[in-house]
């Protein structure tokens, strides 16, 4: 199913981009919930964490290890940030192609809703 988030990756509507390679893209959400809002989606299209499998393992590392050099160049670093993923409906996810949340500059509350 296509997404908005397709949409962003063919660059067919403008997304706020901070950082792309072959793997993944990260750009600023469009509604942020913190100072520093950013999300970091595959470019092969995963509806949702459930959906990963170990053919996707080289994405999703390769993701993982890109978060803190993201992370760095935000500036959260040093006082830290949260990474969330909504899965489903019962965790929120209203876009279904993967995507990290990258959450920071202030303290967040803990437990979510
Ligand atoms: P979910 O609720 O699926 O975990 O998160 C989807 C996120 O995508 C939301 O935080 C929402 O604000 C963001 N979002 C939805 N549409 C757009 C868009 O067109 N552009 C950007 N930059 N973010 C979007």
């Amino acid at each position: 199913m296509e997404t908005v988030f397709d949409k962003i990756l063919s660059k067919e509507i403008p997304a706020d981009i901070i950082y792309e390679d072959n793997i993944c893209l990260a750009f600023k959400d469009i509604n942020p919930q913190a100072p520093v809002h950013v999300l970091l989606i595959p470019k092969k299209r995963i509806a949702t964490i459930q959906d990963a499998t170990p053919n996707d393992k080289e994405i999703l590392g390769h993701m993982s290890t890109k978060i803190p050099e993201i992370a760095t160049g935000l500036g959260l670093a040093e006082n830290g940030y949260r990474v969330v993923v909504n899965c489903k409906e019962n965790g929120g996810q209203e876009v279904p192609h993967l995507h990290y949340h990258i959450l920071g500059g202030r303290k967040l509350k803990w437990p979510p809703g």
